[in-house]
């Protein structure tokens, strides 16, 4: 195996499937599923799931909400969004624990770095809701940050593209994809992986980030058992 222990970002709009809003349920199944297989391997899994779907702090602001309540009603969206996905992985027979960056007692644990690892190291999937808990930051910031905290080997960002391609493939066919990419290049050619407070963690602190298609089945097992699929992006 390569990778002994992962911290999975899925963003929130990848659980809308087909739909323009909210969560697809048969899309948390299917993640559900894929997770399984890694935990299956004995994979040590965490999540970090975005609130995109239902809320962003940066659409609040059109509508006359400050800046930091938006960001707030954002890290709940993402704890709704980390609640489902909580039960989808309960449906599929794991054991989870949800873990929040802002005290919501009734529904999960504070976030307890400590803690985390211990549920990790018991073969539970932890998922990371409410982001760090701070406005002005995204969920990539959070997966990078909490990766660091749990020492995971690496953050595996599911999206909706295969990986980092030299231009966006979804506007420019010529773009071709990067197997490969150190942080610098990635850096200097201003592709964009994740915001910069995200990936500077990840690059200050040696932690690779792999940029694949969630969506295909069977990719998840493959990347971590050292298949080259999507784009790995390491100090090298
Ligand atoms: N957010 C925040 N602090 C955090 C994480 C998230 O303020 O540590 C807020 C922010 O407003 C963000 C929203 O939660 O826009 C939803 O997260 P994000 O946009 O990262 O979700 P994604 O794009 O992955 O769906």
């Amino acid at each position: 195996m390569k990778y002994n222990r992962i911290l999975l970002k899925l963003s929130g709009e990848a659980l809308m499937g087909e739909k323009n809003y909210g969560i697809d349920s048969n899309r948390l199944e299917q993640y559900a599923q894929e997770i399984r297989k890694v935990r299956d391997m004995g994979v040590e899994v965490a999540i970090v799931i975005g609130g995109g779907n239902i809320f962003r702090g940066v659409q609040a602001e059109k509508t006359g909400i400050d800046r930091v309540q938006g960001d707030y009603m954002g890290m709940l969206a993402t704890l709704i969004n980390a609640m489902a996905l909580q039960s989808a992985l309960e449906q599929g027979g794991m054991y989870t624990r949800l873990m929040s960056g802002i005290k919501v007692e009734s529904v999960c644990e504070p976030f307890i770095r400590r803690r985390a690892i211990r549920h990790l190291e018991k073969g539970r999937i932890v998922i990371f809701g409410a982001g760090i808990g701070n406005p002005y930051f995204t969920t990539d910031s959070t997966a990078s940050l909490r990766a660091i905290e749990i020492e995971a080997d690496v953050v595996l960002k599911g999206t909706r593209v295969d990986g980092v391609y030299t231009a966006d493939p979804e506007k420019d066919k010529n773009a071709t994809k990067y197997t490969t990419l150190s942080f610098q290049e990635a850096y200097q050619k201003n592709l964009n992986i994740m915001d910069m407070t995200a990936f500077t963690l990840c690059q200050e602190n040696n932690l690779p980030i792999v940029v694949f298609d969630m969506n295909k089945p069977g990719n998840l097992e493959k990347i971590v058992s050292g298949e080259d699929i999507g784009t790995l992006i390491t100090s090298i």
